[in-house]
């Protein structure tokens, strides 16, 4: 529990005060009539199929599908264009250019660092430890009065681990900003969503996508699940119609059809695992970190050779390798079983094995 968060010491004042842009689509939500109201083309769209009215501003359908399968009331829901729109949405809702900061915790995601620093805020940076877990008391110790968000990420990308629950309660319950949990991976891990947590927690915001364990990378949706309050203040100041009109109908279709996820899922895993132990097998390979994602962090003898190889055999992988605490590392994603078979492939021609 935290008992001494208040949302409206979070905000900046001008967001709290902010009277947002009223659409056609907020000032009449009926759907049946004759809409001359928006503007747009009443003939059809120069595509197969029509996509000549605005979208619903709020996804209220999608939000109506997705609040059971997360647990979570369809107020609690945000989608954003991307997770990345979660990301710079819940930094301008809160820092003030030039004089609030924020937390991240390298190694890490790079958005958050990218976002503060196009919203001109202060990143302060509390690395993790060697295992790759966050150091609650040093992160404490980095707050002040101006210090609006802490980012924990988990698992966390590039490491793959999932960070220590009671450590980021310990955060939860001392911080009082937001503490953003950004669960991109979290279908890959046993570990339960801190979603379970957001009745306990009104500073707590938690992150998912669309983009990995759907499959759905190309339709650029985030999720941000959070208080009634804070999830309507990011409803207030998004652009209004965020998310396009084929997008809100393929997820639609995804959240009917949710059901081919979990084999997906579990085939990925499967591959993770293989994948992990053919890797460890390898000469070149110093060390695969267990990994709670859909991709392994491997430590190799020569990361930049091995880099310049498999690109050479025109298969990408992400080099890490000049990453605080993780020197020599490539980050592997992984594949169908053929295309890992191919990245082994390589790596044993390449190790002469
Ligand atoms: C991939 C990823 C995301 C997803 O970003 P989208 O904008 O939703 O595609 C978010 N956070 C982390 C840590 C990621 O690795």
């Amino acid at each position: 529990m935290n008992k001494n968060f208040d949302l409206s010491r979070v905000l900046r004042p001008h967001i709290l005060n902010l009277t947002p842009y009223s659409s056609a689509r907020d000032e009449y939500t009926g759907k049946e009539g004759v809409f001359l109201d928006a503007n747009e083309n009443p003939i059809g769209s120069a595509t197969h199929a029509p996509f000549n009215r605005y979208p619903d501003p709020y996804q209220q359908e999608i939000k109506q599908l997705l609040a059971p399968v997360k647990g979570v009331a369809p107020e609690q829901i945000f989608l954003g264009n991307g997770s990345d729109e979660a990301i710079d949405l819940l930094i301008r809702a809160t820092c003030r250019p030039g004089s609030d900061n924020l937390i991240i915790l390298p190694p890490t995601y790079g958005m958050y660092e990218v976002s503060a620093n196009i919203n001109d805020v202060e990143v302060r940076k509390v690395s993790l430890t060697e295992d790759f877990q966050i150091r609650p008391e040093a992160i404490l110790a980095q707050t002040d009065a101006h210090t609006k968000i802490i980012w924990v990420c988990s698992p966390n990308n590039p490491t793959g681990n999932s960070i220590d629950g009671d450590a980021i309660r310990k955060l939860l319950d001392e911080f009082d900003g937001l503490v953003v949990v950004d669960e991109a991976y979290i279908d890959f891990t046993a570990q339960p969503s801190w979603t379970n947590e957001l009745v306990n927690y009104p500073n707590l915001v938690v992150i998912q996508t669309f983009s990995k364990a759907w499959g759905l990378a190309s339709l650029r949706t985030g999720m941000g699940f959070a208080s009634v309050a804070l999830i309507a203040v990011l409803n207030k100041i998004k652009p209004p119609y965020n998310i396009g009109g084929p997008s809100q109908l393929l997820l639609l279709e995804a959240l009917r059809n949710k059901d081919v996820v979990p084999a997906m899922i579990a085939e990925i895993l499967a591959q993770r695992e293989a994948l992990a132990s053919s890797l460890t097998a390898l000469p070149i390979v110093q060390k695969v970190y267990p990994s709670d994602a859909n991709f392994l962090l491997v430590r190799f003898n020569d990361a930049k050779a091995t880099m310049n190889y498999l690109v050479d055999e025109k298969i990408i992988v992400r080099d890490r390798s000049k990453v605080t605490l993780c020197e020599g590392c490539l980050r592997i994603t992984v594949g169908t079983a053929a295309e890992n078979e191919s990245l082994l492939q390589s790596l044993r021609e390449l190790a002469g094995a």
